[in-house]
């Protein structure tokens, strides 16, 4: 809800014209409570949940030749029947859990100072405000994902999401509740300390979102754009930590490699990369020397 009657009043105020965003953002939320624009979360996670898992599960289960090269567990095909088993786990997930969490959190919005009004906040400020949402969350889910590999963590709450050795998209928020719930702190630790616009915080819960289903989705696309980011983990990395299952001590962090490294927790990861790309090399080492390299297909995943 914004505190001017008209654009007119709202340039005076900020001394300046509107930007042509700030004038969308004035007709659009002019009238609308608070509580209202933080509930559009909702259905952002609704429609992130459904729609952005879709291709790479449609393409999954059409499997082209074109993206073959590019699944990170080729010999795992899942049926259809998993797709929709999955989702169905996520939709409850959404209505029991994720939806009343998130109506129940517009008080902690409030209180945070999580504002709505003129001005809108500026690119800069906004990816500042995301930089540092994504870094205290990774390190927060990091120690709680860690905890949840305890004894006792697995058997009661994290081994839900776990059932997915070879994840997919829609796997991304497949979890038990409570991990739901433990997981909803550091995702708001990090606009509690840096406070910012509605914007940037729908844009968090969004990208977060969008990132959790690009680490599941099965496959590591070499044109990805998450290449560039420093320290991104990506599917490959999360990929290893589902490969492995419940007895992984391996990749805990969620968006970043930092952590892991930090604390010795991707020695076994690192130790299997390299002895994969050890093997390709020596295999195509034989391959040009005309040896006979047939009987080391597929052992290669
Ligand atoms: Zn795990
Ligand atoms: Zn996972």
């Amino acid at each position: 809800m914004l505190p001017y009657r008209n654009l007119a009043e709202a340039e005076v105020v900020l001394g300046r014209n509107l930007t042509a965003a700030e004038t969308f953002w004035f007709h659009y939320s002019a009238s609308m409570p608070d509580y209202l624009l933080f509930y559009h979360n909702i259905a952002f996670l609704f429609v992130i949940f459904t729609l952005v898992p879709l291709p790479m599960a449609v393409a999954e289960l059409i499997r082209p030749s074109t993206i073959a090269p590019f699944k990170l567990q080729p010999k795992v095909a899942l049926p259809p029947s998993s797709f929709l088993k999955c989702y169905k786990v996520v939709l409850r997930v959404f209505f029991f859990v994720v939806g009343p969490l998130q109506l129940i959190s517009y008080p902690s919005v409030k209180l945070v100072g999580i504002r709505t009004g003129l001005p809108l906040p500026s690119a800069w400020e906004m990816a500042a405000q995301l930089v540092v949402y994504f870094l205290v969350e990774d390190y927060g889910n990091y120690w709680i994902h860690r905890a949840m590999h305890s004894k006792w963590g697995y058997e009661k709450i994290h081994h839900v999401h776990h059932e997915f050795t070879a994840p997919m998209g829609f796997a991304a928020p497949y979890a038990h509740w409570a991990e739901v719930l433990v997981l909803g702190i550091p995702s708001f630790i990090g606009p509690a300390l840096v406070p910012g616009h509605m914007v940037t915080f729908w844009l968090w819960i969004a990208l977060r979102q969008i990132e959790a289903i690009e680490t599941h989705c099965g496959y590591d696309f070499p044109f990805n754009p998450t290449k560039f980011i420093p320290f991104y983990g990506g599917a490959e990395y999360h990929d290893y930590h589902h490969y492995v299952g419940g007895q992984s001590q391996s990749n805990f962090a969620s968006v970043f490699t930092y952590c892991d490294y930090i604390y010795g927790t991707d020695k076994g990861y690192r130790f299997q990369k390299a002895h994969l790309a050890k093997l390709r090399e020596q295999w195509t080492a034989e391959e040009h020397n005309g040896i006979d390299i047939s009987n080391h297909i597929g052992k290669i995943e």
